[in-house]
């Protein structure tokens, strides 16, 4: 009685293992998860109050299905300002549910079954997923550490058939961290370009770039403005994934297109959402925020640092988003087999490489943005863990 849609694709490994370590702290035990993509902070204050004031006002109805032109208009006023993207919010600009309803929308905008959408490996867990879900195919290129988890142009020409309608990709990268320069993007555009694509870009982590770095987006490489879907969103860098709000940016063809899907899939959303998500996006809020995203950083740092000291393991500052892409090869263990061991000997959780693509066995994710106390920890136990190996 279920589809065989819905039977082909796998649980969400992140979300399944987050499931076990709350399973297992029920059960009494002191767990340190470090497996969902999640700070240990909450929202800002000033954002919840800005909620509940416009629920108390009475904004609890739905919103017109592109969103309010009060949150239209403080994204655009934010991509020009922090992203030197200069688009129209009547136009450019669309309220999702999140960055992952923005990744629908997108995929149902542009691929017919059958298509063809290039994703990376590794890339993260729900793309392929999702793709399979609307009957198009996932083209997996492969990535590796030696170009910084980039695609050359020879290996993405390469994976272009007649099928191909996008390229898919993340930057700053979960879980490799890489934050693409413009150099960087010169491959993905011209395949794009040359062959016709669409390109959509998962940008959830932009504001949060590390050493000096600040997010690319590839929007704004020449001739890229009219192929681009970007997807932002406030669930990560304000702890705002509860709140299932973000926004896409794109060519007018396509934020048309996304509308008329969100007119009957989810009608819009949430009306105080993006009430609150404007709010987060003046300048001085965003202000606010830096001294905690400093602080991840330095949370990065010492989770990177700390790992890569031992002899055993492999692990490089992240360029740009919060984890440790940590490669466990010299250990001999499959990632699998790591992570499941380390919760149930050590209770630390964290996310089996192979969940983000086939390459990528001889690694683990590491969030790093938890308390520092959870850090230290955490730390420690993975340390001892692979100790007793
Ligand atoms: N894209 C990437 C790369 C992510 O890491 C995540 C969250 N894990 C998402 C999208 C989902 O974002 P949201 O919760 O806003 O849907």
């Amino acid at each position: 009685m279920i589809s065989r849609r819905s039977s082909r694709i796998p649980e969400s490994s992140t979300v399944a293992i987050a499931d076990l370590a709350a399973r297992m702290r029920r059960d009494g035990h002191e767990v340190v998860d470090f497996s969902a993509g999640r700070a240990a902070e909450h929202s800002p204050d000033v954002v919840c109050e800005t909620a509940i004031a416009a629920m108390r006002q009475g904004r609890t109805h739905q919103t017109e299905a592109r969103g309010l032109p009060e949150y239209l208009e403080a994204v655009a006023d934010k991509l020009e300002r922090v992203n030197n993207i200069e688009l129209d919010a009547r136009e450019n600009v669309i309220a999702t549910l999140g960055c992952k309803q923005g990744l629908v929308l997108s995929l149902l905008s542009v691929i017919d079954a059958g298509d063809e959408v290039i994703i990376e490996d590794p890339c993260f867990v729900s793309y392929a997923p999702t793709i399979e879900l609307f009957g198009a195919v996932p083209v997996i290129v492969a990535t590796d550490s030696s170009s910084r988890y980039c695609w050359s142009e020879a290996a993405l020409e390469a994976a272009v058939t007649e099928k191909t309608r996008a390229i898919l990709f993340c930057s700053p990268h979960n879980p490799a961290g890489t934050v693409h320069t413009r150099d960087d993007l010169q491959a993905i555009s011209r395949v794009a370009l040359r062959h016709e694509l669409t390109v959509i870009a998962d940008e959830i982590y932009e504001a949060v770039a590390w050493g000096g770095r600040k997010h690319c987006p590839i929007y704004t490489m020449p001739g890229m403005a009219e192929r681009t879907i970007g997807l932002m969103g406030m669930t990560k860098t304000y702890s705002m994934g509860g709140w299932r709000i973000g926004y896409a940016y794109a060519a007018p063809r396509y934020i048309e297109s996304m509308t008329k899907m969100q007119q009957h899939l989810m009608t819009c959303a949430s009306s105080f959402g993006q009430i609150a998500a404007a709010k987060a996006l003046q300048a001085d809020v965003i202000e606010q925020m830096l001294p905690l995203w400093q602080d991840w950083e330095a949370r990065c740092e010492y989770v990177s640092h700390n790992l890569d000291a031992h002899e055993m393991l492999n692990v490089a500052m992240p360029e740009g988003g919060f984890y440790a892409w940590v490669d466990i090869g010299r250990t001999g263990l499959k990632s699998q087999e790591f992570c499941t061991r380390l919760v149930q000997e050590k209770h630390v959780a964290t996310v089996p490489g192979i969940s983000f693509g086939p390459g990528c066995d001889a690694y683990i994710r590491i969030t790093c943005v938890r308390s520092w106390d959870e850090l230290r920890n955490g730390v420690q136990r993975i340390t001892d863990f692979v100790d007793g190996l």
